[in-house]
């Protein structure tokens, strides 16, 4: 697609994960053309090709009400009932058209052929299926496929959101700022190969950036989920909810060599039991119920424990002394166990040495049922938004579900308000300027940004991690603030280029985690306060 610096597209979508083109491709089914724009020059390049486990879908001893117990109880009471009823009626229908229908996707079966549905902590049913381990590159291949079938859908490669436009930060026609009513009009974006800004105009912006859970030290995401979506939309004026709630995977793997590798929940689904270095399996002491399937948060803080405990940098997942599937482990666990061959690891033979590593964010931008944002002409879907299913705790597979729901409830809700004609006022586009450069100084010095990157992370490990205390969270909102008071400063004189931009974004979404955090002042779900 060639681009003028200023350009009208009806509809922006911001991420290509299963949010986003969800969105877009059933707005383009409805006869709207969508432009999807992404950091990456692969738009493979997010989560949502990285997810193993699977999607919820559903089981003959199924139901919607049971779907919806589990989640409650996962979400430690305070999650959104009106939206998870609507995801436990609504998601599965989806899964059933739009992934296994539509799109020909083909999950795992069991012996007699119909879908394998498997299940994972805290699930009271099986009714996760998948495809062998690598469920979400299958989804994420065949929505892209079908993004790229759709003539209307266009994609903006390796461009980075800057800053959302909106009618009271932006438009110089004062009218527009009397206004009590403040309107999403698009974004700045940075081309990343060129470092050229561009103002993209849209009737509607849906954010579908994913999470945050990449500013921490270990992580579990992409290196873009650094909550960009999350520092625009609060600097836009946007409500965002429950950023305390940071899941973290109690499983990823440990080996200096290797990043923070998923070892997914499926494992321990299928029998894998978790010991420490005396070889003692020690998830009964902690939950003597539900053992090793506890929900995450228990098991990274028993994890936790019991490094600290034995001096020891990780604990074991033994999966081949366990497990109790029937199809054997190197064709059941693909990825995973090439994954772990690369590093000295059979996990057919050997134990697995696993850490808990940030891996999901709950909280985010609010929505309602429709994705609506309190941003007017502002959407949002998947693991940027908020709406209010996870509570204090994700119920595991069931993002997926989230972003998929919500990208068609966004799609679907945006092509009836445009053929209702709602568009954005012309008048108030033209009064929206370029981006004016502040700064002209070439100064990415790459030590200083990667030292920031280490402060952010670190910090926001130690302080703001899977066990937190007032004292650490006071320091971390300090120092976070501390850090975004010189990088303001520098924002304003430094020539832009993404890591700039994405340095800035990441702080001031950790600011907001921080904060949020220090707000909440009772444990619950993935938020511990250490009594
Ligand atoms: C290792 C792993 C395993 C998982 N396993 C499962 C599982 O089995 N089941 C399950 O339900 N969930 C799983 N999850 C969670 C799930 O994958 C994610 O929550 C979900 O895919 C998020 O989808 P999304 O569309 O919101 O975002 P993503 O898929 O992360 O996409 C985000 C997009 O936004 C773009 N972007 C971000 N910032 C900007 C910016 N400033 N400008 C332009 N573009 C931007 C990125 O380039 C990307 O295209 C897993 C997650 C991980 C990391």
């Amino acid at each position: 697609m060639t681009l003028t610096n200023r350009k009208q597209i009806p509809i922006l979508v911001v991420g290509s994960g299963i949010s986003g083109l969800t969105a877009a491709i059933t707005l383009a089914r409805q006869g709207v053309e969508v432009t999807i724009l992404h950091r990456s020059p692969d738009p493979a390049d997010c989560n949502t090709a990285r997810a193993q486990g699977g999607i919820v879908y559903r089981s003959p001893e199924d139901s919607p009400d049971l779907l919806v117990e589990d989640i409650m109880k996962a979400g430690a009471g305070i999650s959104h009932r009106p939206a998870v009823e609507y995801m436990a009626r609504r998601g599965p229908a989806l899964v059933e058209q739009l992934l296994i229908r539509d799109l020909g996707i083909e999950f795992a079966t069991a012996e007699d052929q119909t879908l394998e549905a498997i299940s994972e902590g805290a699930h009271s049913v099986g009714r996760i299926i998948h495809v062998a381990d690598a469920t979400g590159m299958h989804i994420h291949q065949a929505l892209l496929a079908e993004a790229r079938r759709q003539p209307l859908i266009q994609f903006l490669a390796d461009f980075t959101a800057i800053d959302l436009l909106t009618s009271r930060h932006h438009s110089q026609d004062y009218e527009a700022r009397y206004n009590l009513d403040n309107e999403c009009l698009g974004i700045y974006a940075l081309h990343n190969p060129t470092n050229e800004v561009f103002t993209l105009f849209a009737d509607f912006t849906i954010l579908a950036t994913g999470g945050a859970s990449h500013l921490y030290l270990y992580a579990t995401n992409t290196e873009g989920s650094i909550g960009s979506g999350w520092s625009m939309a609060s600097r836009a004026g946007a409500y965002l909810a429950n950023l305390e709630y940071i899941q973290f995977h109690p499983t990823a793997l440990y080996h200096p060599g290797a990043e923070r590798f998923l070892i997914s929940e499926a494992l321990r689904g299928a029998g894998a039991r978790l010991k420490n270095i005396k070889g003692e399996y020690f998830m009964e002491k902690y939950e003597p119920e539900l053992k090793d399937l506890a929900p995450r948060d228990v098991v990274a803080r028993a994890i936790t424990e019991e490094m600290t405990e034995h001096h020891q940098e990780c604990v074991f997942l033994d999966l081949a002394g366990c497990y109790s599937g029937r199809v054997p482990i190197p064709e059941r666990f693909p990825t995973i166990y090439r994954e772990c061959q690369q590093y000295g690891i059979d996990i057919a033979r050997d134990p697995i040495p696993v850490v808990p590593a940030a891996h999901f964010c709950c909280g985010g931008v609010m929505v309602d049922l429709t994705g609506e944002t309190t941003l007017q002409r502002l959407y949002a879907a998947g693991e940027v938004s908020c709406t209010g299913v996870h509570g204090a705790n994700r119920l595991a597979s069931t993002s997926l579900l989230e972003g998929l729901a919500w990208g068609f409830s966004a799609g679907e809700t945006i092509a009836a308000r445009l053929a209702r004609g709602q568009r954005a006022s012309r008048r108030l586009l033209d009064s929206i300027p370029d981006w004016k450069p502040s700064g002209t100084e070439a100064n990415e010095d790459p030590a200083l940004i990667v030292q920031d990157w280490n402060t952010i992370r670190s910090t926001m490990w130690n302080y703001v991690g899977i066990v937190r205390t007032r004292e650490r969270l006071e320091r971390a909102q300090a120092e976070m603030a501390d850090l975004g008071r010189r990088l303001s400063q520098f924002y304003h004189r430094a020539r832009l280029t993404r890591r700039i931009v994405e340095l800035f974004q990441g702080n001031l979404a950790a600011q907001l985690v921080a904060s949020a955090a220090l707000r909440s002042p009772r444990s619950l779900g993935c938020h511990y306060l250490k009594p």
